[in-house]
């Protein structure tokens, strides 16, 4: 749903080469990957286009590159206890708890990702936009002295799944923060879309194709006719919030997946109450605000003074809470965006 801000070419760049340092015995892992590398060349040529031969470009490799070599990979159907299968887990290995020759990764790239330096946003869910996410630090008081701590809550979900196909456990285009529901068993866990790979190669919130802020309008949809356009909050059981996927209906594979539609009906009366506000505080009427504030008169009605400008503006602003609810920093930032729709005001 939010698209993952990686900065200008510059600090994408910066980042990238951050990301690749992270990794341990690098050496020793490259030699690996030669040898792995040509066993999955043996077994299907066109890995030969798709797998870059240093393992730091596979890493720093766009998504689409990985949602094709994941496809590839997937296609080959390699049990579960396959040699090869089990030598590439190793190499890639993400979790302590697997062990291995190789150190895990992820509490360092998760250190990464809290970075402050590397500038990513880590604030709500970027897959539902519903539930803040975050981390934070922690004194404990030990017997031997006081120990700070960091704590994390949030996961760093694989969008395409590193069980099935290891070659993309730590690639940095495969990660996104997510709320642990979203990353749970009931919703997404290790599950992995079901689509086309032209699909695959847009639906992920790291992908440079990425654009569900723009193709995607949330909407609440009258479900009778005659419901009227005002006390919304009222009206609870004839409208529903809806995902209009008009602009591109490839979209819907991932309101489905994420059960979108149904999660975010849940709080169908926060969408409600914004078109309340909205239906009740017209441009006139916060004008009219504005001027009983300044204590101006009528005469002034067709050309407000400076002053009553300032003061129509931040009325508004108050009232729909638009410099509260920046970018995606607040949970819901898309639904109240596309509710109120000011164009091109926050
Ligand atoms: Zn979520």
């Amino acid at each position: 749903m939010i698209k993952m801000n990686y900065g200008d070419v510059k600090h994408q760049k910066k980042l990238e080469g951050t990301f690749v340092a992270l990794l341990d015995n690098a050496d020793e892992r490259q030699k690996k990957w030669v040898k792995l590398r040509k066993q999955l060349y043996q077994l299907k040529n066109e890995f030969k286009k798709l797998l870059p031969t240093q393992l730091h470009k596979l890493m720093t490799l766009p998504y689409t590159g990985l949602a094709e070599i994941y496809d590839t990979y997937v296609a080959l159907r390699l049990d579960e206890k396959d040699r090869l299968h089990l030598a590439l887990k190793e190499l890639f290995s993400y979790t302590k708890d697997k062990g291995g020759r190789f150190n895990a990764l992820s509490d360092s790239i998760i250190d990464f990702f809290k970075d402050k330096n590397n500038g990513f946003e880590i604030h709500t869910c970027y897959y539902c936009n519903m539930t803040y996410i975050n981390y934070f630090q922690y004194e404990e008081v030990k017997k031997n002295g006081r120990k700070t701590g960091k704590r994390t809550q949030f996961d760093l979900d694989h969008v395409l799944d590193k069980g099935r196909c290891p070659l993309v456990a730590l690639s940095l285009y495969n990660l996104v923060p997510a709320c642990p529901t979203c990353n749970g068993p009931h919703i997404k866990g290790k599950r992995v879309m079901n689509v086309t790979l032209n699909q695959r190669q847009k639906l992920s919130p790291t992908s440079n194709l990425y654009d569900f802020d723009n193709q995607i309008k949330i909407w609440l949809r009258p479900k009778t006719e005659k419901i009227p356009n005002t006390d919304f909050l009222k009206h609870l059981d004839d409208y529903e919030l809806d995902f209009d996927t008009l602009s591109d209906a490839d979209y819907d594979k991932e309101i489905n997946f994420l059960y979108l539609r149904e999660r975010y009906n849940y709080h169908k009366c926060e969408a409600l109450r914004l078109a309340d506000l909205k239906a009740k505080y017209t441009p006139s009427k916060i004008k009219e605000m504005a001027r009983i504030i300044c204590n101006t008169g009528k005469e002034e009605q067709n050309e407000p003074t400076h002053i009553a400008n300032v003061i129509t503006e931040q009325i508004r602003r108050d009232i729909f809470g638009l410099d509260f609810s920046n970018e995606h920093h607040r949970a819901f930032h898309k639904l109240r965006k596309d509710i109120l729709d000011f164009k091109d005001e926050e």
